[in-house]
């Protein structure tokens, strides 16, 4: 699945790397449960009858002047971290670059929002020349975390690798590529970076895993199993929804359903999605 759009100059397209249908979707009550904050019954009443989550893998790809960006890569092939039944609906982020025209190996850049598996493990092989960005706190917490065991440091570790001298750690509030900047979403991880796209005046706000389900921004203190920081990433979340709503900044975010393009609204204290720019 492709969608292209443009944000002011920019070509850009969000090229999916999987989302699995029903009855591959992965429980609600596995992103929102008890021990994050959100009480079972709360969460039946919130969700209306719905107990999935649509979990895209939304890549976007944008031509910056200094060659074609890819803002996180996906789980890529073979992965069956989710089961064997699910390793086959993964892994489409090459071949709908080359459908698009934008060769994997002429790739320029990986941006990394943040390095957990399924925004890194597609850029393992995927992308040799290719130059990698990701916040320095990111890198260095996965280089460090020695205490964690292997299998959740590993993915984070092998782009590391991957990337060797290709690597370069960012701060927040960088332009790290033309009309590419960073912008400050930790919590989820340590280093897990928003991503703003600006061109002539229009914008996009590539907000990676600040949600994964619309119901976090109806509830935008529910937490999940993922959040590294679950304060931090309460704050994060808020404070990029209150601007993307008071400036109606369009929004990309990762794991909606594709292509996870929208717009924020404020709705009392808290928000809504709208989909589509
Ligand atoms: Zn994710």
């Amino acid at each position: 699945m492709i969608h292209h759009f443009t944000v002011g100059d920019l070509s850009c397209a969000v090229i999916s790397d999987g989302q699995p249908r029903p009855p591959w979707e992965p429980p609600l009550a596995e992103f929102f449960t008890p021990a994050t904050g959100v009480p079972e019954r709360e969460l039946s009443a919130a969700a209306a009858g719905r107990t999935t989550l649509t979990c895209g893998y939304n890549c976007v790809a944008v031509a910056t002047g200094a060659g074609t960006a890819v803002i996180d890569a996906g789980l890529g092939r073979g992965f069956t971290g989710y089961g064997p039944a699910l390793a086959p609906l993964y892994g489409r982020l090459a071949d709908g670059l080359a459908e698009a025209g934008l060769a994997a190996w002429e790739t320029a850049a990986v941006v990394f929002t943040h390095l957990h598996e399924d925004h890194t493990r597609g850029a393992l092989a995927a992308f040799p020349t290719a130059s990698g960005f990701a916040h320095a706190a990111e890198v260095a917490y996965w280089k460090e975390a020695t205490s964690l065991p292997d299998v959740r440091r590993r993915p984070a570790l092998d782009a590391i690798a991957a990337f060797g001298d290709r690597l370069r750690e960012v701060e927040y509030g960088e332009e790290i590529l033309p009309h590419v900047h960073t912008v400050d979403a930790a919590g989820h991880t340590p280093g897990h970076t928003a991503i703003l796209l600006r061109s002539r005046g229009e914008r996009l706000l590539c907000v990676g895993d600040s949600f994964y389900d619309p119901l976090q921004l109806a509830h935008p203190a529910w937490r999940t199993p993922w959040d590294h920081d679950a304060e931090r990433s309460v704050r994060s979340r808020r404070r990029l929804l209150a601007w993307a709503a008071d400036e109606n900044v369009p929004v990309h975010a990762y794991h909606l359903p594709f292509p996870g393009l929208g717009r924020v609204e404020r709705w009392g204290d808290a928000f809504a999605w709208r989909p589509g720019l």
